[in-house]
């Protein structure tokens, strides 16, 4: 009769070398290669003694010595950064090594005896994957969660930082208008004095300070836009939504532009639908996104006509669209000139002494806000057409 506890217990120590050496040798077990000896081997040889307790005829079965040591067996392998195929391959050799070993004594038993043997080896190493794999998966689970909560306070971090810059910018912005301001009122009451003065040597301190107060206007136009898209980003922009005239809000801000437009010799044309008396929308920030979208087509156009019209659509929605006949823009631009600060480089453009790159941008944010969208058709030298549509009615109000 074969005692295959005995040929275990003599081939132990044989067993565990030889499958160190074959997991190391492994090419898909990356994981082993930097590891030493004790370290792969982990408590291979106290399973292998559970094993041997299991085959004897006279001991009882010692199934839970391999229970706990396959589980701490998982936690070791998480911990040296095994992947589950990687385990799964380990012991696929670990079955292998153990069957090479005792070759001579199954080549000699009854069938009774290697089925036995066959049994209780298959019984334990699918014991101890099982388990190996039960506190692998919970320990890189954990390591999941540790890192969940790692990324959730770097995340709260960030948002404290960019909430902070963005303070800081208003902040900054705030500072500068209240002397701007004061640049710029007392650059207007100088030169509406020296307007009013016989003297004639002031022509030249008059240019100059025409100069001042343009630029001071500009300086005040770019913090006003910046404080304006760090308000919205910064999500404290409420709208205010009331029944809008779209026809007024129009003619009010044609009002305001038609003096631009008439100094360089471009037609205003407006075509509302009369329907859209009723619009519920934020009147302010209607007038805004409409104010840059026909301001800009004033300032890229040199001859002309540009056309504001607005239409009824079915599936509940409602459109604006300001059409010009002016420089155009590049296919490859009409995406990026809704970016802060991003000007097309056309060789159509004049020089536009105004100009932030931050106009497009706002109304992208406003349009946004009021659940919108922008429509861009463009043709460099035909002129461009920026429709914006609206729903009748704006979700969660
Ligand atoms: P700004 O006009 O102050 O530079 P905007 O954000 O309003 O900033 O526009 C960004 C860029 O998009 C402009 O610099 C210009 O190159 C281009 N652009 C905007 N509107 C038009 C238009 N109607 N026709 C041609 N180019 C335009």
């Amino acid at each position: 009769m074969i005692d295959f506890s005995k040929a275990l217990q003599d081939k132990i120590d044989i067993i565990s070398q030889n499958w160190v050496e074959a997991v190391r040798a492994d090419e898909q077990i990356e994981s082993a290669k930097q590891l030493t000896y004790d370290s792969v081997r982990d408590s291979l040889p106290i399973v292998l003694q559970a094993i041997v307790t299991m085959l004897s005829q006279s001991e009882d079965s010692d199934l839970r010595t391999v229970i706990q040591e396959s589980l701490d067996h998982g936690g070791v392998r998480a911990q040296q950064g095994f992947d589950a195929q990687e385990i799964a391959r380990e012991y696929r050799l670990l079955r292998r090594v153990i069957f090479e070993a005792l070759e001579p004594e199954l080549l000699k038993g009854s069938a009774a005896e290697v089925n036995r043997a066959y049994r209780l080896i298959d019984t334990a190493l699918d014991e101890a994957i099982a388990d190996c794999f039960k506190t692998y998966t919970q320990a890189r689970f954990q390591e999941l969660q540790e890192l969940q909560n790692h990324l959730q306070l770097t995340n709260q971090e960030l948002t404290r930082l960019v909430r902070a810059s963005q303070e800081n910018l208003s902040h900054l912005a705030h500072e500068l208008k209240t002397p701007l301001t004061s640049i710029i009122g007392y650059s207007e009451l100088f030169l509406r004095q020296g307007k009013n003065s016989q003297l004639k040597d002031s022509a030249p301190n008059l240019a100059h300070i025409d100069k001042v107060l343009s630029n001071g206007r500009r300086l005040l136009r770019l913090i006003n836009d910046t404080l304006e898209i760090s308000r919205y980003d910064a999500g404290r922009i409420n709208l205010q939504l009331t029944a809008t005239n779209v026809r007024s809000a129009i003619g009010t801000v044609v009002e305001i532009l038609e003096p631009l437009a008439k100094a360089k010799n471009l037609e205003i044309a407006v075509d509302c639908d009369p329907v859209l008396d009723q619009v519920m929308t934020d009147y302010l920030r209607l007038q805004q996104i409409i104010t840059n979208l026909a301001s800009n087509a004033i300032r890229y156009t040199q001859a002309g006509t540009i056309t504001i019209k607005t239409k009824l659509l079915p599936d509940k929605h409602w459109s604006i669209c300001i059409t010009d006949t002016g420089i155009g823009i590049a296919s490859e631009d009409c995406d990026r000139i809704f970016l802060p600060y991003f000007r097309a480089d056309n060789s159509l453009a004049p020089y536009i002494p105004d100009s932030t790159g931050l106009g497009l941008a706002i109304v992208a944010r406003l349009v946004n806000l009021l659940q919108g969208k922008i429509e861009l058709v463009s043709e460099v030298g035909v002129g461009s057409s920026f429709t914006v549509i609206f729903p009748l009615e704006l979700e969660g109000f």
